[in-house]
């Protein structure tokens, strides 16, 4: 790989010279697709990229939004026969830029905040949240963000089975990384991550919960990310382990920013090399699997989940289209009618499925889809997948 120059617009304008432009990525963006114009389409944000980093163009509102708008789903880099780093092309020019005025700062501050949430939480506000919303305008960013509060969240399973000690021979030590809203939220598959890796012979400890970064990271502020990411290394430098996961494959790129050669995955992938450690009980019942954008493109672990959900005897797994629900970290936040407009197919396919529970490991995603199904009166229980393996799971498996 040729090294990348040190200065930053530099840096833009090398990776963007690597695209040749020839538009195999459009059909694969969901934005081109939502809005039918180049601007917003991977080939035409690199082109806008490079003339800001150039200082061929002044920043203005008409070049800045289609920035704004990327999803930063990576289906463009994962089609992209020039291999262009769209990514991180992506989060060097939002840094440039620096963060969007419009950018809901009050509400990404309490995301980051797990103590806050929690009580949030645990106050018993949450039940007057969809009320609330119900009296702010529907481009508002407090009603979505009190409407994806008020979501119905995790789990309605049972707890994981937990085993008290690892089996020997015991593999690579695992950390835990809970991240900020997914430690609250999705406490119930962290439990069940580390039930599982301990059954499947990992010691796993957790590392304490906070931000790292990601969403500042996708959002152009850079002091920020780098704070996140320096937090990530004191606590990592502290495990003792030799492997981090994340249940939230969002988090999953900033972690690998955060910990250059240490290896960082999604539980999964660790989880279906040991597949044959894991023995599950039947569990006669039609789910729909939603595969998000950063568990297909960043943490490419499909396949590990599908292995994982197929030795479940009886369970009929439907993948949906794999398409972005428009969650993508603060997008919607930022964007609610943009994300509420690319969830629309997806809820679709889930109405039509008519599915007995909804699988998708990313929080945000999760709280997103789940939002949209109440709206539309659908009663399915959401949960992370790991939730669903953990309750299967038949504690004291073979070695
Ligand atoms: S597929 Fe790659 S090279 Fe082709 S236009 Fe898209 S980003 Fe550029
Ligand atoms: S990251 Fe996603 S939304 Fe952004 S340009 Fe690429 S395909 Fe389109």
């Amino acid at each position: 790989m040729t090294p990348m120059p040190e200065n930053k617009s530099e840096r833009i304008a090398a990776l963007a010279d690597q695209c040749v432009q020839c538009g195999l990525c459009l059909p694969a963006c969901p934005t081109y697709a939502l809005d039918g114009n180049e601007a917003e389409s991977p080939r035409g944000r690199i082109a806008i990229a490079a003339a800001l980093a150039k200082g061929l163009a002044p920043v203005t509102d008409e070049l800045r939004t289609p920035l704004d708008h990327c999803l930063g789903c990576l289906n463009c880099e994962r089609v992209c026969p020039a291999q262009v780093r769209f990514g991180e092309l992506l989060v060097e020019t939002r840094t440039l830029l620096g963060p969007a005025p419009g950018r809901p700062r009050m509400l990404l501050a309490l995301a980051k905040r797990p103590a806050l949430l929690r009580w949030t939480r645990l106050s018993g506000l949450r039940r007057w949240y969809a009320q609330l919303a119900r009296w702010l305008p529907r481009r508002s960013r407090f009603r979505a963000a009190l409407v994806l509060a008020a979501s119905p969240t995790s789990s309605s399973l049972r707890p994981a089975h937990r085993e008290t000690a690892p089996r020997a021979p015991a593999l690579a030590h695992v950390a835990l990384f809970p991240g900020c809203v997914g430690s609250v939220d999705d406490a119930a598959a962290q439990e069940a991550a580390v039930a599982l890796l301990e059954a499947a012979g990992h010691p796993a400890t957790r590392l304490p919960a906070f931000c790292c970064g990601a969403l500042d990271a996708h959002g152009g502020d850079a002091r920020a990310a780098e704070q996140g990411a320096r937090r990530v290394q004191e606590s990592w430098r502290g495990s003792g382990a030799s492997v981090l996961v994340t249940v939230t494959p969002g988090c999953l790129g900033q972690l690998r920013h955060a910990l250059p050669g240490v290896r960082v995955e999604d539980p999964c992938a660790l989880l279906a090399a040991q597949a044959d450690r894991l023995q599950f009980r039947p569990l006669p019942m039609r789910v729909a699997l939603h595969l998000p954008c950063t568990q297909l493109n960043v943490a490419r672990s499909d396949e590990a989940l599908r292995v994982l959900l197929g030795r479940v005897p009886a369970l009929e797994v439907v993948p949906l289209p794999p398409r972005c629900c428009g969650a993508a970290g603060s997008h919607l936040l930022e964007f609610p009618e943009r994300a509420a407009a690319l969830r629309a197919p997806t809820l679709d396919a889930i109405a039509t499925l008519a599915p007995q529970a909804l699988l998708s490991s990313n929080i945000g995603c999760r709280l997103h889809l789940a939002a949209g199904l109440a709206g539309q009166g659908i009663a399915v229980p959401t949960l992370h997948p790991l939730v669903l393996l953990a309750q299967q799971l038949i504690p004291g498996n073979p070695p």
